[in-house]
């Protein structure tokens, strides 16, 4: 019988082997996503952080498969509710010795505590904002430049690779995470509308992580103007990446006016479904 875990900081129980989220260790719970980690041991608090929002550094031997990603999907939507503790070491759990009060106690600690660390990676801008899950895993997945670009194809599995250095959308330079969800001609352009739209001049900047982390408050500093601008950048994101898939398995492309009105239309959309936007007249939300 495995012993169960008391999450406090993190910092002695094993993120994958050790029982202590659910009723079977996650390494169990998603052994498709399991076989994959590269360090199979690692703690807690080397994948979280010390605190949310987490830093999700997950170290994956390889590109995740559509079916991983919706595991890792499924998992991260699980932790979701999770709450670490700084101060509180980790504890084993004794159900039936009267030490169990204390681990309980440890568990609403780690549980009611709370503290902001400064960040690295752009976690606000992909875990605060109001768009559908699926959307935001995805915007995880570029932030941390794990999804399957020709440049990471041609590094793992070259004999994969689709058309090695070529871009779907330009037709020219390497495709890569930033080249293609920044740097490409046709996504600069996209951007480039965005910030036309909220009147702001700005340079791009050299990676999608940077242009994730600068608050440019495009639509003013209020709630709702962070949250549509959220919005838009992340639905640019979103919609670049259909269009590459599109033309790419099935031959099938876009002008970029058709794409801004799909980032138009899904930013608002997502910003209407939103907390910040209760009680305007309401459109259709995504489930
Ligand atoms: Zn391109």
């Amino acid at each position: 019988m495995l012993t169960r875990f008391v999450l406090g900081n993190g910092e002695r129980i094993r993120f994958w082997e050790d029982l202590w989220w659910g009723d079977q260790p996650l390494g169990s719970q998603f052994p498709r996503l399991f076989r994959v980690v590269l360090d199979k041991n690692v703690l807690i608090s080397s994948i979280l952080g010390s605190s949310r929002p987490f830093s999700w550094n997950f170290n994956f031997r390889c590109n995740l498969s559509d079916i991983e990603i919706e595991d890792l999907e499924g998992l991260m939507r699980s932790l979701d509710g999770l709450h670490l503790s700084p101060s509180v070491p980790d504890a084993r759990f004794w159900p039936t010795s009267s030490s169990g009060f204390f681990s309980v106690k440890s568990f609403f600690l780690a549980l009611s505590h709370f503290s902001g660390s400064p960040q690295v990676f752009p976690s606000k801008f992909v875990w605060k904002s109001q768009v559908p899950f699926k959307v935001r895993s995805f915007v995880w997945l570029v932030a941390h430049k794990k999804v399957n670009s020709n440049d990471m194809l041609q590094l793992r599995r070259p004999y994969k690779a689709l058309s090695p250095d070529i871009c779907f959308l330009c037709m020219k330079q390497g495709e890569s995470v930033d080249h293609l969800f920044l740097h490409c001609s046709l996504t600069t352009r996209l951007w480039h509308r965005l910030f036309q739209l909220a009147n702001l001049d700005w340079v791009i900047p050299r990676s999608i992580v940077d242009m994730m982390s600068i608050k440019f408050d495009g639509f003013g500093a209020s709630k709702r103007g962070r949250v549509l601008w959220q919005a838009a950048s992340t639905a640019i994101i979103w919609v670049v990446w259909k269009e590459r898939n599109a033309r790419i398995f099935e031959d099938r492309a876009r002008n970029s006016e058709y794409l801004w009105d799909s980032i138009v239309f899904l930013a608002s959309l997502w910003a209407f479904c939103s907390k910040a936007f209760t009680g305007t007249p309401p459109l259709m939300c995504y489930n």
